[in-house]
Protein backbone atom coordinates (compact mmCIF):
# COMPACT_ATOMS: atom_id res chain seq x y z
CA UNK A 1 0.00 0.00 0.00
CA UNK A 2 1.64 2.86 -0.99
CA UNK A 3 1.51 6.23 1.33
CA UNK A 4 -1.10 8.98 0.82
CA UNK A 5 2.01 11.44 0.53
CA UNK A 6 2.53 9.78 -2.92
CA UNK A 7 0.16 10.82 -3.95
CA UNK A 8 -1.47 14.22 -5.55
CA UNK A 9 -4.76 16.02 -6.62
CA UNK A 10 -5.39 15.20 -10.30
CA UNK A 11 -7.58 17.82 -10.93
CA UNK A 12 -5.94 20.48 -12.29
CA UNK A 13 -8.31 23.59 -11.43
CA UNK A 14 -7.47 22.01 -7.52
CA UNK A 15 -4.70 24.94 -5.69
CA UNK A 16 -3.17 21.84 -4.58
CA UNK A 17 -2.81 20.19 -7.89
CA UNK A 18 0.30 18.27 -8.50
CA UNK A 19 1.30 18.87 -4.53
CA UNK A 20 2.15 15.78 -2.77
CA UNK A 21 2.55 15.23 1.09
CA UNK A 22 -0.16 18.60 1.37
CA UNK A 23 -2.27 16.38 3.75
CA UNK A 24 -4.76 17.56 1.10
CA UNK A 25 -6.06 13.86 0.74
CA UNK A 26 -8.12 11.16 2.34
CA UNK A 27 -9.27 7.88 1.63
CA UNK A 28 -13.20 7.96 0.99
CA UNK A 29 -13.59 4.56 -0.22
CA UNK A 30 -12.50 1.32 -2.28
CA UNK A 31 -13.20 -0.33 -5.35
CA UNK A 32 -12.01 -3.11 -8.01
CA UNK A 33 -12.72 -6.75 -8.01
CA UNK A 34 -10.67 -7.22 -4.62
CA UNK A 35 -11.90 -3.77 -3.25
CA UNK A 36 -7.77 -3.28 -3.49
CA UNK A 37 -7.94 0.47 -5.14
CA UNK A 38 -8.22 3.36 -3.10
CA UNK A 39 -10.78 6.01 -4.06
CA UNK A 40 -8.75 9.47 -2.95
CA UNK A 41 -10.60 12.33 -1.69
CA UNK A 42 -9.31 16.10 -1.70
CA UNK A 43 -10.52 18.28 0.85
CA UNK A 44 -8.58 21.36 -0.77
CA UNK A 45 -11.54 20.42 -3.87
CA UNK A 46 -13.98 18.31 -3.08
CA UNK A 47 -13.24 16.22 -5.59
CA UNK A 48 -12.94 12.40 -5.69
CA UNK A 49 -10.47 10.34 -8.21
CA UNK A 50 -9.04 6.76 -8.15
CA UNK A 51 -5.92 6.43 -6.77
CA UNK A 52 -4.55 4.74 -10.05
CA UNK A 53 -5.47 8.01 -11.89
CA UNK A 54 -2.53 9.68 -13.71
CA UNK A 55 -0.67 6.41 -13.99
CA UNK A 56 -0.88 4.60 -17.30
CA UNK A 57 -2.32 1.95 -15.96
CA UNK A 58 -5.37 3.34 -14.64
CA UNK A 59 -8.57 2.19 -16.11
CA UNK A 60 -6.53 -1.27 -16.92
CA UNK A 61 -8.27 -4.00 -15.29
CA UNK A 62 -6.35 -7.11 -13.65
CA UNK A 63 -5.14 -8.59 -10.40
CA UNK A 64 -2.30 -7.10 -9.20
CA UNK A 65 -0.36 -10.41 -9.40
CA UNK A 66 -1.16 -10.94 -13.13
CA UNK A 67 -0.32 -7.14 -13.61
CA UNK A 68 2.84 -7.85 -12.04
CA UNK A 69 3.82 -11.01 -13.68
CA UNK A 70 2.76 -9.43 -17.14
CA UNK A 71 4.61 -6.48 -16.79
CA UNK A 72 7.65 -8.83 -15.74
CA UNK A 73 7.62 -10.43 -18.95
CA UNK A 74 7.27 -7.68 -20.99
CA UNK A 75 10.39 -5.87 -19.48
CA UNK A 76 12.09 -9.09 -19.22
CA UNK A 77 11.36 -9.01 -23.29
CA UNK A 78 8.98 -11.48 -23.82
CA UNK A 79 6.91 -11.25 -27.03
CA UNK A 80 3.33 -10.49 -27.01
CA UNK A 81 2.55 -13.96 -27.89
CA UNK A 82 4.71 -15.41 -25.51
CA UNK A 83 3.48 -13.18 -22.30
CA UNK A 84 0.06 -14.36 -23.14
CA UNK A 85 1.28 -17.91 -23.03
CA UNK A 86 2.79 -17.03 -19.55
CA UNK A 87 0.60 -15.02 -17.87
CA UNK A 88 -2.70 -16.68 -19.09
CA UNK A 89 -4.14 -13.60 -20.53
CA UNK A 90 -5.27 -12.80 -23.71
CA UNK A 91 -3.37 -10.98 -26.41
CA UNK A 92 -4.82 -7.97 -26.78
CA UNK A 93 -4.71 -7.09 -23.10
CA UNK A 94 -1.12 -8.24 -23.00
CA UNK A 95 -0.49 -5.54 -26.11
CA UNK A 96 -2.41 -2.60 -23.94
CA UNK A 97 -0.31 -3.33 -20.87
CA UNK A 98 2.74 -2.99 -22.85
CA UNK A 99 1.49 0.06 -24.81
CA UNK A 100 0.23 1.80 -21.66
CA UNK A 101 3.35 1.16 -19.75
CA UNK A 102 6.10 0.93 -22.53
CA UNK A 103 9.21 1.95 -21.58
CA UNK A 104 8.21 2.37 -17.80
CA UNK A 105 7.19 -1.13 -17.98
CA UNK A 106 10.18 -1.85 -15.38
CA UNK A 107 9.75 0.87 -13.12
CA UNK A 108 6.09 -0.03 -12.92
CA UNK A 109 6.92 -3.34 -12.22
CA UNK A 110 9.21 -2.71 -9.75
CA UNK A 111 6.97 0.03 -7.75
CA UNK A 112 4.16 -2.59 -8.23
CA UNK A 113 6.26 -5.34 -5.94
CA UNK A 114 7.45 -2.55 -3.98
CA UNK A 115 3.39 -1.76 -2.92
CA UNK A 116 2.06 -5.58 -2.91
CA UNK A 117 1.76 -7.41 -0.02
CA UNK A 118 4.35 -9.71 -0.39
CA UNK A 119 2.17 -12.94 1.02
CA UNK A 120 1.27 -13.85 -2.52
ZN1 LIG B 1 -7.87 18.92 -5.12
Amino acid sequence: MQALSKFCCQNKKCPDFGKRGVNNLTVCGWYGKNSHIRLLYCRTCKRRFSERKGTPLFGLRLPEEKMVSLLEHISEGCGVRKTSRLVQVHRDTVTRYALAAGEHAKTLHDELVAFSPQNH
